[in-house]
C-alpha cells in the first residue's frame, strides 16, 4: 500500500542544514496497523507528513496505492488527500462548528450533496459512537469524544490510509485504550491501513502489527511487534520495551527483597502476549516439588495473553528447581535468573 524508497528530508535555515529524515526505506502492507516510535525530534512527524505531502522529500520516492505522490499534479493531489487522511494529537477540530458540522466538512469540500451527506454523517457518528452528541460543540466534549470526531471526519471520504499523529498522547490511559480499540475496530471493519506515530510503547504493543523504531532520522529497528518485544536489538528499542515491561521501581523493590531471601532462586519472567501468568504458576507448583511466590510485577492482559514483567521466587530442592526452570524455558515467556 505504501512504499517509501530512500527517502530523506532536510530543512535549510540560517544555522545550516538539518536532516530530519535520513534514507528511510519502508513498505507498509494494505490493512496493516504500522507503528513508528521514537523520542521527540527523531523525525516521526516529518516522515508521516511526507505521506500526505504536507512535506515533500528532499530525496527518494513515496508511492501510495500505486501512485508516486511526489510526482502528481495539484488536482491529483487533492484526490490523493481524500485517500490518505490524518488525525492529530490536539484534534484540529473547527471550534465554531458542531460535531455534525465538523464531520460533514470534508464531504462539503468534496461536493457531496446534502441528502447523501446527512446519511454519511449519520453512519460515521454511529461508527465512532457519538450518538446523542451530534449537536454539541467541541468545547462541550471530553478529549476522547473530540478524538472520535477527528476520526469520523478523517473517515468521511472513505480513505485507504489513516495517519495518526500522536493521536492518543493528549488523552488519559482509559480514554487512550478506548480510542485504540476504536482504531482496531475500524481497521478490521473497513480494512483500512493505519500508520501511527507515537513515543509510547504501550500504544504500539496494544494495536500495531509491525513497528519501526526511529532515532536521529533513521529507522534503526523494524519488525513484527512481538519479535521486537521478545528480542529488542538496539539500546533505544530496549529502553522502549522496558517502558512497558519493566518499571524501574519494580526492579529496585526486588533488589531490596533479595537481601531477605535465604534460599531458592529469583527469576524474572517477561510476558509478551503469548502466555498468561496464572496457568504457568499453577503448573509450576503442580508439576514440581517447589513453592512459587510472586515478589513483584506488573502484568496487563490482552486478548492474546499477558504483557509485562513478574519477579518470581522459587524455592525447593535444587534438582526440582532445575526441572522447573527447564519447564519455564519451554514456555512462551522470557526468562532471566536474577539470583
Ligand atoms: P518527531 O516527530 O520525532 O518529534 P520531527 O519530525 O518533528 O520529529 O522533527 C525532526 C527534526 O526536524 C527536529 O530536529 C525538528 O526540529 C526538525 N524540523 C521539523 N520540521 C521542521 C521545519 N519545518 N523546519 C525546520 N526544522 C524542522
Amino acid at each position: 500500500m505504501i512504499s517509501i524508497k530512500n527517502v530523506s528530508k532536510s530543512f535549510r535555515s540560517k544555522q545550516g542544514t538539518l536532516t530530519a529524515v535520513e534514507n528511510v526505506n519502508l513498505d507498509i502492507n494494505e490493512g496493516e496497523i504500522f507503528g513508528v516510535i521514537g523520542y521527540s525530534g527523531a523525525g516521526k512527524s516529518t516522515l508521516i507528513r511526507m505521506l500526505n505531502r504536507l512535506e515533500s522529500p528532499t530525496e527518494g520516492s513515496i508511492t501510495i496505492a500505486g501512485r508516486e505522490i511526489s510526482k502528481i499534479s495539484e488536482i491529483e493531489l487533492r484526490k490523493a488527500r481524500q485517500e490518505i487522511s490524518m488525525i492529530f494529537q490536539h484534534f484540529n477540530l473547527l471550534w465554531s462548528r458542531t460535531v455534525r458540522e465538523n464531520i460533514a466538512f470534508p464531504l462539503e469540500i468534496a461536493g457531496i450533496p446534502g441528502g447523501e451527506r446527512k446519511k454519511r454523517v449519520d453512519e460515521l457518528i454511529k461508527l465512532v459512537g457519538l450518538e446523542g452528541r451530534e449537536n454539541a460543540y467541541p468545547s462541550q466534549l471530553s478529549g476522547g469524544q473530540k478524538q472520535r470526531v477527528g476520526i469520523a471526519r478523517a473517515l468521511a471520504n472513505n480513505p485507504k490510509v489513516l495517519l495518526c499523529d500522536e493521536a492518543t498522547s493528549a488523552l488519559d490511559p482509559q480514554t487512550t485504550d478506548a480510542i485504540l480499540d476504536l482504531l482496531v475496530d475500524i481497521n478490521k471493519r473497513l480494512g483500512l491501513t493505519i500508520v501511527l506515530i507515537t513515543h509510547e510503547m504501550h500504544v504500539i504493543r496494544k494495536i500495531c502489527h509491525r513497528v519501526a523504531v526511529m532515532e536521529s532520522g533513521r529507522i534503526v529497528e523494524l519488525g513484527p511487534v512481538l519479535d521486537v518485544f521478545k528480542n529488542p536489538q538496539q539500546p533505544i528499542t530496549k529502553r522502549f520495551v522496558q517502558q512497558v515491561t519493566e518499571p524501574e521501581e519494580t526492579k529496585d523493590a526486588v533488589e531490596h527483597l533479595l537481601e531477605r531471601l535465604p534460599s531458592g532462586k529469583v527469576i524474572q519472567l517477561t510476558f509478551v502476549g503469548e502466555a498468561t501468568e496464572q496457568p504457568l504458576i499453577t503448573n509450576l507448583i503442580r508439576k514440581f516439588d517447589i513453592t512459587a511466590n510472586i515478589l513483584q510485577g506488573k502484568i496487563s492482559q490482552t486478548q492474546s495473553g499477558s504483557y509485562g514483567t513478574l519477579f518470581l521466587h522459587l524455592d525447593g530442592p535444587e534438582s526440582e528447581l532445575e526441572k522447573a526452570l527447564d519447564y519455564i524455558n519451554s514456555q512462551q515467556v522470557g526468562v532471566e535468573v536474577i539470583a
